[in-house]
């Protein structure tokens, strides 16, 4: 199938999604993000990062010595009078569950939600060998009526609203009289559950966590269905991966205290329960008099030994698979986890399980909804590198493409392209550095090109760039440029000396907004310099080009080293490159390089906000009349938001008399290339509406948003033209 029509296909049915499963989607998500700021806020930003530190070394440690760990399990589990199975995929562990269900001459069984058992499609198995599986949380029993798969890793049914649900259990179950409320729904399948229950012969559960010190299996729940599975049936099978082990029962505790914050925002969950072996409870009465109690545990492998080799999905073993960082994904939360695709996983990590656990043609469709926006990092509580992660299944998925496709842009040839192929799409944006260069160079006539019909047919086909869009205009001029031209006005004694960063986009597009960082940073007594430097990366890097980005990554630190050892300051306007300086460059460079960059490197913002907290005087920059409109509305880029630099402008503007109203939206959706892609496009302006919506609420005329791609989208959505906060309060 032709790229062309492959785009045609997605768009189609993300439009479908868009029309069927987002409301509930984005009602759901967005209520368990406010549950879980709310949560967080109350434990304290303090405890929130010490528990995150705690859990990320217990985790690191767990994995790090996972063979010892995993024979001293067996031991405390056989000491328990129960029994391990180590399964090597998904064929052995059914087997053998199946052939515990068949010991036991079982008819049916109940379970309770778990993902490994869907990543081994275990109900399939179980009813080909003629046993009734019946779900018992409520979320999986909505999905295993309806005949679908889970949308989400907590929330099967995410994708479902509560009429639906109505609707589905009405034509099911033709109760006597039609169920609408949420009480009538949980009351009727609490009942029509019991029953099943109570008539099962196996109990099979997943596990949050498995300690090796005592063989203790923790269930985390809300409805308190996995216990009752255990406690009602004789033979209980738990199936969960190897990665859940923990090394002790102390070793649990700081992870039961941080998973029910961010999973459903509470401080804990309503059932932790704790089950070591068998139960002690009598047996259930069965017409077997020798009846008793049996255990099993299934350890799953199928694949995550060779997570545990592979030093980029290593950490995903880290997962405690709370859902945060599918909530906050701004994309989850426009399509939901079908959306997204995957055979079991969606979703924030859903890319790094599918890449270990069922391959990269699984994760490859899903990982190209990631955008890099980077709001799932600080959501994770255990740390995970979540857009890392999806880097570099990208670069896989890239170097596992035609490697005959043909290569184009010269001057943009990238050791990528060069080692293999790639879609076109993803060298289009990945060489954006190189078309700006020579946008700029034959500007007006490649701003004329790029506007006639012919050139925009020929981009929407060969290059994805959808049709709606409208293109960067490349001014002659560029920031660098005009800086060499322009007679400089260094302070007689500088306070500080400041590189200024042209990136592509500053650079060769929206030069005012550089000139007004020039003036702005020598108001406040900055020497500033605007040299001409090598790209960062960022272009490349957001389409998988690891490889180019390293390269890019190299070239720049041997740019900018003189000035760094001299004690100059590099100053970003655009935050997705101070992105690069603050978090990338610790996977490209070395360590002492990337400490030197980030460590000396600021947004624009948040550096005139150093200044005017070391004395520099604010009088020199623009702030409203007092006596006139002084509000201002503020879009926040997502990754100066995951950098924590959203209040440092919030302040700056405050200071000079602004009255401030800030979107919390967690991305606008463009995210550099995302929003131009012709599969995407209605994503990304739905997305984007949802800022505008909250942009036109605040009935401010002061627009402002700080990334590039966030001016764009805005300036698509509303009927306003947004500033960076730069333009606003420079000196004329
Ligand atoms: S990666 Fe982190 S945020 Fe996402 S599910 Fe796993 S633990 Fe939760």
């Amino acid at each position: 199938m032709s790229s062309d029509r492959r785009r045609a296909e997605k768009a189609a049915r993300i439009r479908t999604l868009l029309d069927t499963e987002s409301d509930s989607v984005a009602a759901n998500a967005t209520h368990l993000n406010d549950r879980r700021y709310e949560a967080l806020d109350e434990l304290g930003p303090e405890r929130y990062e010490e528990l995150r530190s705690t859990v990320r070394e217990i985790k690191e440690d767990a994995i790090e010595r996972l063979p010892t760990l995993l024979d001293q399990l067996r031991a405390s589990v056989e000491a328990n009078d129960g029994e391990l199975f180590v399964a090597a995929d998904a064929a052995e562990a059914t087997e053998y569950v199946t052939s515990v269900c068949a010991a036991v001459d079982a008819e049916s069984v109940v379970k309770s939600k778990s993902m490994t058992t869907e990543e081994i499609e275990v109900n399939a198995a179980l009813e080909a060998n003629g046993l009734d599986v019946h779900e018992t949380d409520l979320g999986e029993l909505v999905i295993q009526i309806a005949g679908e798969t889970p949308s989400h890793l907590i929330g099967p049914g995410f994708h479902k609203s509560r009429a639906e649900i109505a609707r589905l259990f009405n034509e099911v179950f033709d109760p006597e009289e039609p169920l609408e409320t949420p009480e009538e729904l949980t009351a009727f399948a609490r009942d029509y559950l019991a029953e099943r229950i109570e008539a099962a012969d196996v109990g099979m559960t997943g596990a949050n966590f498995v300690v090796a010190e005592t063989g203790t299996l923790v269930l985390v729940t809300n409805e308190g269905n996995a216990r009752k599975v255990v406690e009602s049936t004789n033979h209980h099978v738990a199936v969960t991966g190897i990665e859940k082990v923990l090394p002790t029962l102390a070793s649990v505790r700081p992870f039961v205290e941080l998973i029910g914050r961010t999973a459903t925002g509470q401080s804990a969950a309503i059932y932790n329960t704790l089950i070591s072996g068998p139960v002690d409870s009598p047996p259930v009465p069965t017409e077997d008099s020798d009846a008793e109690r049996t255990f099993h545990l299934v350890l799953i492998d199928n694949g995550r030994s060779e997570m545990r080799d592979d030093p980029d999905l290593r950490e995903t073993l880290y997962c405690i698979r709370c859902g945060a960082c599918n909530n906050v994904c701004a994309n989850f939360q426009g399509v939901g986890g079908h959306g997204f695709g995957g055979e079991t996983y969606t979703g924030g990590i859903g890319t790094g399980w599918e890449a270990g656990v069922h391959g990269l043609d699984s994760a490859g469709e899903m990982n190209d909804y990631c955008t890099g926006c980077s709001r799932c990092e600080p959501a994770c509580p255990v740390k995970i590198d979540i857009p890392w992660i999806n880097t570099v299944v990208r670069d896989r998925v890239n170097a596992g493409d035609d490697p005959d496709a043909f290569d184009f842009l010269v001057d943009g040839l990238t050791p990528d392209v060069q080692s293999g192929g790639m879609d076109l799409q993803k060298r289009f944006f990945g060489n954006f550095p190189t078309l700006a260069k020579v946008g700029s160079l034959t500007a007006p006539a490649s701003n004329w090109l790029a506007g006639t019909d012919t050139a925009r047919a020929l981009l929407e086909s060969s290059f994805g760039v959808d049709g709606r869009r409208e293109l960067p205009r490349f001014r002659r001029e560029t920031l660098v440029k005009w800086f060499d031209r322009r007679a400089t006005t260094d302070p007689q004694s500088p306070e500080r000396e400041a590189v200024l960063y042209p990136d592509p986009y500053t650079n060769h597009v929206a030069v005012e907004r550089g000139k007004a960082a020039v003036r702005t940073l020598e108001a406040l007594g900055v020497a500033v310099t605007v040299p001409s430097l090598p790209p960062s990366g960022r272009a490349p890097l957001s389409q998988g080009m690891i490889t180019t980005a390293r390269q890019r990554a190299t070239d720049l630190w041997g740019a900018v080293v003189d000035d760094l050892r001299a004690g100059r300051d590099l100053v970003v306007v655009e935050p997705s490159t101070l992105a690069m300086f603050h978090r990338d460059y610790e996977h490209l460079l070395s360590a002492d390089r990337f400490d030197s960059l980030s460590d000396n490197s600021y947004e624009l913002v948040e550096y005139v906000f150093g200044l005017l907290e070391n004395g520099a005087d604010s009088t020199a920059l623009v702030g409203p009349d007092p006596d006139g409109d002084t509000t201002a509305v503020y879009h926040s880029h997502c990754q100066q938001r995951t950098l924590g630099l959203e209040a440092h402008t919030v302040a700056v503007l405050e200071d000079l008399g602004y009255d401030v109203t800030t979107t919390d939206v967690e991305c606008c959706g463009m995210a550099g290339s995302f929003g131009y892609k012709r599969e995407y496009y209605e994503l990304s302006i739905h997305l984007g509406e949802q800022v505008a919506w909250q942009l036109r609420a605040a009935n401010s005329q002061r627009v402002l948003a700080s990334g590039t791609s966030c001016v764009d989208q805005i300036d698509s959505v509303l009927d306003a033209t947004p500033r960076h906060p730069i333009e606003l309060i420079a000196p004329r």
